[in-house]
């Protein structure tokens, strides 16, 4: 099963989970239990330290991401 991080909306907790496709809709926060979270995008080339990785269609400048849709 692939692994996908989440970010929780309401605390702002990061977390990843081993989920299957389908049950990614099911994550909730582990640490304050919302539903309330967002996927990010794993597929990240460039991987710096402390996580910086921009995701999101604004403020994207140089578009070298390659987005490969669910
Ligand atoms: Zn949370």
């Amino acid at each position: 099963m692939p692994i996908y991080d989440f970010k929780c909306e309401k605390c702002g907790h990061t977390f990843s989970v081993l989920t299957s496709y389908q049950e990614r809709d099911r994550v909730v926060c582990p640490q304050c239990r919302s539903k309330d979270v967002r996927q990010l995008i794993s597929a990240c080339a460039v991987r710096t330290k402390g996580g910086g990785c921009s995701t999101g269609s604004a403020g994207a400048g140089s578009g070298s991401g390659a987005w490969r849709g669910g």
